[in-house]
């Protein structure tokens, strides 16, 4: 008899709506008052707001502009901004879903796909914190995969690991903490063999040599593409995370959020800084620079063992006391975080790239710690 792999064998079929939960599949939407209405219309005497505007926002808003109506409830379609989105990563509407942070979209995606106490996810780990904390939230079981001692994508481990209720992988790429983008052909052999959805998190995409993987998302229904505002967009105060996923999903991921998940003010910043694509470009590239500067600089210190090549907005730095080296800076104002507990990153700690007044602020006190160190106990 043949052997029957049920992994690669049911990828020739993959089935969105099989792997959503059948109280989800079953599921009546809340229907709001805006959502019911889609025209326009002079007089809203639908929804028991206030018709009195009080708050208009003024100052701080571009152009004199005096911002949303904040007696209003905001869009539930989210159609303006969905738009916006769309065009500027060059999809169609229905494949973008946005979120109050990619956190909410990480939420959802388990509240959509995952039976607790049934289905399982898969995490390549060290990785992003969030995917197992919602996995434990939700009651599904959390499996651990590591990245090879390089922090490269092992595609067979992944595939050792998932079985038929594993619903979903999460990748993160470029990775948090790693900061290295994932191997394009390794995600490649992961998208041919899995039969459950890759959840690839892109929030520091905007910061790497590699392209990403939205290009893909037509012809691949199993990626789920997260990204978000929060780095390089330089607005994680406005709560602003991106889902890329199938329209079918994307259904799913809809019934199930908040009717009014985002708020208009919000929306209205983002809408803003949107069409800022160069200041926005600039502002990336001068943290590449920044970053650049900074590694070079971080390797010449002599308790400094390696700095990581990074993709990402961050530098991973290997040094021989990270706890000591943490405490010391933490007792100068100065935050790093320490990542030394977490696996494969024995000794590192994780310091994001600032402006160039922080670098210089963090080495001078590196220099002067270096000088106390190599006085006190040898190192
Ligand atoms: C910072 C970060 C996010 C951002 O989450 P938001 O909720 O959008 O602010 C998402 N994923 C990873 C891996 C991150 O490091």
């Amino acid at each position: 008899m043949e052997m029957v792999n049920p992994v690669t064998d049911m990828a020739d079929c993959f089935n969105i709506e099989q792997l959503i939960r059948e109280n989800i599949r079953m599921l009546e939407p809340y229907a709001s008052a805006r959502d019911e209405f889609s025209g326009s219309a002079s007089v809203f005497l639908d929804a028991n707001e206030s018709p009195y505007n009080r708050y208009a926002m003024s100052g701080g808003l571009e152009d004199g502009k005096t911002g949303p109506l904040l007696n209003r409830y905001p869009d539930p379609g989210q159609r303006a901004l969905k738009k916006d989105v769309a065009r500027l990563k060059g999809l169609d509407e229905s494949f973008v879903f946005l979120g109050n942070g990619s956190d909410e979209g990480i939420d959802l995606l388990f509240r959509v796909l995952c039976e607790p106490g049934r289905d399982n996810v898969v995490t390549v780990d060290p990785t992003y914190g969030m995917y197992r904390v919602c996995a434990r939230i939700n009651n599904v079981e959390q499996r651990s995969v590591l990245l090879r001692p390089d922090f490269s994508l092992d595609p067979s481990r992944v595939l050792e690991a998932v079985d038929e209720n594993t619903r979903m992988v999460f990748l993160c790429s470029p990775n948090n903490p790693t900061a290295n983008a994932m191997d394009e052909s390794a995600v490649d052999l992961l998208l041919k063999a899995l039969n459950c959805f890759l959840v690839i998190d892109e929030a520091y995409i905007d910061f790497s040599s590699s392209p990403g993987f939205l290009s893909r998302l037509k012809e691949e229904p199993k990626l789920i593409i997260l990204q978000t505002l929060s780095k390089a967009w330089g607005l994680a105060g406005i709560r602003l995370g991106m889902v890329f996923a199938h329209p079918v999903l994307n259904t799913y991921l809809r019934a199930v959020k908040y009717p009014y998940n985002l708020n208009s003010l919000s929306m209205d910043v983002a809408r803003q800084a949107l069409k800022q694509r160069h200041s926005h470009r600039k502002r990336v590239e001068q943290i590449l620079a920044g970053r650049a500067r900074l590694s070079d600089r971080l390797k010449a210190f002599s308790f400094v063992e390696m700095v990581y090549p990074s993709d990402a907005n961050f530098l991973l730095v290997k040094v021989s006391d990270p706890i000591r080296l943490y405490r010391d800076l933490m007792a100068a104002g100065i935050i790093v975080r320490d990542r030394s507990t977490v696996p494969l990153c024995d000794g590192c700690i994780r310091i994001s790239v600032g402006t160039e007044e922080e670098h210089e602020t963090l080495l001078q006190e590196m220099k002067r710690l270096e000088k106390t160190y190599s006085a006190g106990s040898g190192l």
